[in-house]
């Protein structure tokens, strides 16, 4: 048994109250749980189209040299983004999932004594990033479930709770799990509000699926705002999520400050290959920010005439009120072989949010919850 040492003890302070994030469940784990296959995972904002052909071709090319470290400056990478955002190339830092460059700025920026603020129903990744390295914390009171944007960020609520002691604020747009998100007008009068010692971070892992719908791209700013950060992923709309990797856009001095304690080799040389290849293939972008246009409009009208209500939503998923507690409805959909998330660790014990998958996936999971719907109201 125990030794009477007691390791939690003697963990960093910030880290003693922390809780794992929760990811959505993987496919094998239900296989072996429930024994079932044909799995339809809908909890991870994953791309239901799979990845971009021509970077699945590039990491294949890749794989000759895998006995060699990668790139660690990542030069390929950083010059085929620097063309796109048409930027230089010390403004970018890669890391191993934009997650990894949340957790560096946080590493580098925070310390206890200071204090983020995020909003109520953030994403899960700010507030373990800030715990982590023992900094202060201020939570924004979301907007009601009734205003426009439904749980979104409240701009004016974050900036209230700016003071001496804030280095960094988290704006996610659009936000995951509410899937609202923030116009050009206000993001811009809050980052003209926002004192330059304040780093701003906004967190664009959306924004392929987002700007079709007219959201903002940050990237634009980052000349006017010296204390602006942009984060974008390869995990989403670029269909790579298992190589992770994304990027931090910043001021040279921000990127090169995170580059001082970025672990030498945080990207792979697969990651490297294929995100570079994958920014090429514009044809797959575009196959899917069209794909997913028409299934958040299919997923939110079929929702709704199950009489639930939904929320906007400018990203691949949408978050769904089932008026009741949604742990029930959320086994239901396993025994189905068909997993989405439940939001309990939000605060939202009665929404689930459901990635918005292909055609048929979304189907299924729209006839499985109205069995669920159609036994629960029997019940
Ligand atoms: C999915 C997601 C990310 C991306 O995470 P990666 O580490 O790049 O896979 C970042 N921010 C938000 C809000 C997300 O939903």
């Amino acid at each position: 048994m125990n030794s009477g040492c007691d390791m939690l003890r003697l963990a960093a302070p910030g880290i003693r109250d922390l809780h794992p994030y929760q990811p959505g469940k993987p496919i094998s784990e239900l296989e072996r749980e429930y024994g079932v296959s044909d799995i339809v995972k809908l909890a991870s904002n994953e791309n239901p189209l799979g990845a971009s052909p021509a970077a699945l071709r590039a990491m294949q090319a890749e794989m000759s040299d895998l006995a060699l470290y990668p790139d660690g400056g990542g030069f390929a990478l950083k010059q085929a983004l620097a063309n796109l955002h048409g930027i230089t190339a010390d403004r970018i830092t890669l890391g191993n999932g934009s997650n990894d460059v949340l957790v560096l700025l946080a590493e580098a920026f925070l310390t206890p004594g200071l204090e983020a603020v995020y909003s109520q129903y953030c994403f899960a990744v700010y507030p373990i990033a800030v715990q982590a390295v023992g900094a202060g914390a201020r939570l924004a009171p979301a907007h009601g479930g009734s205003a426009a944007q439904p749980l979104g960020h409240d701009l004016q609520a974050m900036q209230a709770l700016i003071g001496p002691t804030t280095r960094m604020v988290f704006i996610a747009n659009p936000n995951n799990p509410t899937g609202t998100w923030l116009l050009e007008s206000e993001l811009r009068a809050f980052l003209q509000a926002v004192p330059e010692n304040v780093l701003v971070i906004v967190d664009e892992a959306y924004h392929e699926y987002a700007r079709d719908r007219g959201v903002p791209d940050a990237t634009l700013w980052l000349d006017e705002f010296p204390n602006l950060v942009v984060t974008r992923t390869f995990s989403k709309a670029f269909g790579l999520a298992g190589i992770r990797v994304g990027y931090a856009l910043s001021s040279p001095q921000v990127s090169d400050i995170l580059n001082r304690i970025r672990p030498p080799f945080n990207v792979n040389s697969l990651a490297l290959a294929g995100a570079a290849a994958a920014l090429g293939d514009t044809d797959f972008i575009e196959r899917s920010v069209a794909s997913n246009r028409e299934g958040v409009r299919d997923l939110s009208r079929s929702l709704q005439e199950l009489g639930l209500r939904t929320n906007p939503s400018a990203a691949n998923f949408v978050l769904v009120d089932l008026g009741q507690a949604s742990e029930p409805a959320y086994r239901f959909l396993l025994g189905r072989g068909i997993i989405v998330r439940p939001v309990s660790n939000y605060g939202l014990p009665t929404h689930l949010r459901i990635t918005v998958g292909t055609a048929s996936q979304n189907r299924l999971v729209i006839a499985a919850l109205a069995a669920f719907l159609e036994g629960s109201d029997a019940a």
